[in-house]
């Protein structure tokens, strides 16, 4: 049958969702579970117990042999350790098994995992708890249950955790503002994620012919083809046979774990690519995105692939990043981003964009600071999109609305027709926001922000946390300022107004590369933290923690934990590149080089004892010898300053960004111009024009 006709059956043919659910438990199991998703409460063991036996029977009819508490601990991928459902029995036969205590709560051996000192050695023991809220799912003969992760004593050792407690946050406060409107129904607002993920494949023969590929994920070395992404005509040009079978396998792995996999098209780079999902709840749209990188990598093996997420795995060509869609939904299916039609629905439209504008422009250093690791400095502010300042994008008929408001002039549409919000003259909000600024980092597209500046490897958890957090904080603002209110219609109006006022030097609608936004940004005080090392020194600043603590998201030694984890990691990758470096210019680069020019050296002299020109040898063989020397002492210094790196964390992630970081750059200088002017037979591993046109 084709793939067509078998997709709607293999949908979530491997998902223990709704539906299953419904087939296969008692009406008040079913009801129960229910109950627990919508309020939050939890379940008594007797349901557990009955919902374990279910998924069992489920995972084993689909050939599970195991099941796993899967969790996202704070390294940002996924963690998982496996158990069988097999428990003996009578006469040495086995029986298949899993109790609701197995399904409800875990204790894996934690202790590997990393914890920023959250869990002393002592204390090693880490639990994980199921998720109901987000369905479990069999992958490679496994049921794995979605679960979070935390220490002896309470703390979030996951990214799934602050995620739950930040949706909660921003639903409660949410409900206020609905409730102010008059809405009695909306029981539950739901933030709605779509992560956009960009790719690059690459052929696994070559891939696995480059240390610095195997190792760091990315290119160190290599000089720039003469043909790169100029021409453009990759981006959404016709699909390679290679690849179109790539995401024909991808697609249908994807839609089987329930995964809405929606569209799939080439990128501006060459060997560059995108799949986007259909968004959800941000809870599931997290778990599904670690999903799918997991996938990506796994499907792309089988096809000889190899599918690179870091965010620039070759320089001079575009980078790859994740376009956070982002936006709240009711439980009723209202999207609280969509422009009205009424004047009530307006000025609610307007109270939550307002909220939002504030917020990110309260926030921008934590929303930069919730992108920052080495990976995503090769991109935001390094000559590519999106800049490291924090700006919105409304669009031009969005941003004269806004204008409108705060001048006090009556906003006319292209219709001429004045809109009304409450009992005030207030204009009419476009209903079709098509308008694209493709260089925002923050992007109003219609009826939802396009967050842009996420990194392609990165967990979209952290920055939705933020996201969530944020608009609590600035719902509850607003909402203790109107339930207050005598003449709700007036002071709404002004609360808008005083909003936008005070906010507007967040609002950018131009050119976000161009080097005059900086600058002008920077003359509107918005922060324009350049690195990972600048940003992460802000994650903790005091009005960052009192936000997160007040929302009972983060606490501080939870949030201390993080910035320590991600310091760490900073050292860590910038370590470990620094050294593949030196590995690959010592035994691949100056070796190869300095054969070549033996090589040319003596051809020189055969020609000389001929008497024949030899221009071309010998002029080569001293453009060799001197990038070689200059190659040479990059790398003592790299060498160097790598045995000089500091100990403590926080001091050795400024040492490599300040020393480090230069020192690579200029071995890399040295080392692209070698291979410019060396013989493509003597260069030692796939040069860039061999992997960008590889598949
Ligand atoms: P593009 O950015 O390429 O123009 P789309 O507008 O089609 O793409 O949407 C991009 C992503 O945004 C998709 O993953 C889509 O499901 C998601 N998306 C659409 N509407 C919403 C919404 N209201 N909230 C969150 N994400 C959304
Ligand atoms: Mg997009």
């Amino acid at each position: 049958m084709s793939t067509s006709a078998r997709l709607p059956e293999l949908f979530g043919s491997m998902v223990f969702n709704e539906a299953t659910m419904k087939e296969r438990l008692s009406s008040p199991a079913f009801k129960a579970w229910k109950k627990s998703v919508t309020d939050g409460t939890s379940l008594d063991s007797y349901t557990a117990g009955e919902i374990a036996e279910a998924m069992k029977q489920w995972a084993v009819e689909h050939g599970a042999t195991h099941y796993t508490h899967w969790f996202q601990p704070m390294t940002g991928v996924t963690a998982e350790k496996h158990d069988s459902f097999i428990t003996p029995a009578e006469g040495g036969k086995v029986i298949m098994e899993f109790s609701g205590k197995e399904l409800v709560r875990g204790e894996p051996d934690a202790s590997s995992f990393p914890s920023g000192g959250l869990r002393a050695t002592f204390e090693a023991r880490g639990y994980t708890a199921w998720d109901p809220t987000s369905p479990a799912f069999i992958k490679e003969g496994s049921l794995c249950i979605p679960t979070v992760f935390f220490s002896y004593s309470g703390h979030a050792l996951d990214k799934k955790t602050p995620l739950l407690k930040s949706m909660d946050a921003v639903s409660k406060q949410a409900l206020r503002i609905l409730r102010l409107f008059g809405d009695t129904t909306t029981r539950r607002v739901i933030p709605q994620v779509g992560a956009e993920q960009e790719y690059f494949l690459i052929d696994k023969k070559l891939f696995n012919e480059r240390r610095d590929l195997r190792y760091a994920g990315r290119t160190l070395f290599g000089a720039k083809p003469p043909r790169g992404q100029e021409l453009e005509d990759h981006y959404f040009g016709a699909i390679k046979p290679r690849v179109a079978a790539y995401m024909k396998d991808l697609d249908e792995t994807l839609w089987a774990l329930g995964v809405l996999s929606k569209t799939k098209h080439n990128e501006v780079a060459p060997s560059q690519h995108e799949m986007a999902p259909i968004f959800s709840d941000a809870n599931t749209a997290c778990d599904t995105n670690q999903l799918a990188m997991e996938l990506m990598k796994k499907v792309a093996d089988r096809h000889d692939l190899v599918c690179l997420l870091h965010e620039k795995p070759f320089a001079g060509v575009n980078g790859s990043g994740k376009h956070d869609n982002w936006s709240l939904g009711t439980d009723t299916g209202v999207n609280l981003f969509k422009p009205g039609k009424t004047p009530s629905q307006n000025a609610q439209f307007l109270l939550f964009l307002a909220a939002f504008i504030k917020g990110v422009d309260e926030y921008a250093d934590f929303l930069r600071a919730t992108v920052a690791f080495p990976g995503n400095d090769h991109r935001l502010g390094a000559q590519e999109a999106p800049p490291a300042v924090v700006s919105i994008f409304l669009g031009d008929e969005l941003e004269a609305v806004v204008e409108a408001i705060i001048s006090g002039t009556v906003y006319r549409d292209a219709g001429k027709q004045t809109l009304k919000i409450g009992v005030d003259v207030l204009p009419a909000i476009p209903q079709d926001n098509t308008d694209r600024n493709r260089t925002s980092p923050m992007a109003f597209t219609g009826n939802k922000f396009e967050f842009r500046m996420l990194g392609s490897s990165q967990s979209v958890s952290g920055p939705n946390i933020a996201l969530n957090t944020i608009m609590a904080e600035e719902l509850e603002q607003f909402a203790d300022i109107l339930e207050k209110s005598t003449d709700f219609a007036n002071d709404l109006n002004a609360l808008i107004r005083r909003t936008l006022m005070e906010h507007k030097r967040v609002i950018f609608n131009g050119n976000g590369y161009d080097d005059a936004w900086i600058r002008e940004a920077e003359s509107r005080g918005l922060p324009n933290l350049t690195s990972t090392a600048d940003a992460l020194d802000i994650y903790t600043a005091p009005k960052n923690v009192a936000l997160f603590q007040k929302h009972g998201i983060y606490t501080q030694a939870e949030m201390d934990a993080r910035a320590a984890i991600h310091k760490e990691n900073y050292r860590a990758v910038i370590g470990i590149e620094a050294k593949t470096m030196v590995d690959m210019i010592r035994r691949d680069i100056l070796p190869a080089v300095s054969a070549y020019a033996g090589a040319l050296t003596e051809r020189h002299a055969g020609k000389e004892s001929l008497g024949a020109a030899s221009r071309y040898e010998r002029e080569t063989v001293k453009k060799l010898a001197a990038l070689e020397d200059q190659l040479y002492a990059a790398c003592e210094k790299l060498e160097a300053d790598l045995a000089a790196v500091p100990a403590d964390a926080e001091r050795a992630m400024h040492f490599s960004h300040d020393m480090l970081i230069p020192d690579m750059n200029a071995a890399r200088a040295a080392a692209d111009a070698l291979e410019e002017i060396t013989d493509r037979s003597f260069w030692p591993f796939p040069t860039y024009e061999d992997l960008l046109f590889s598949v």
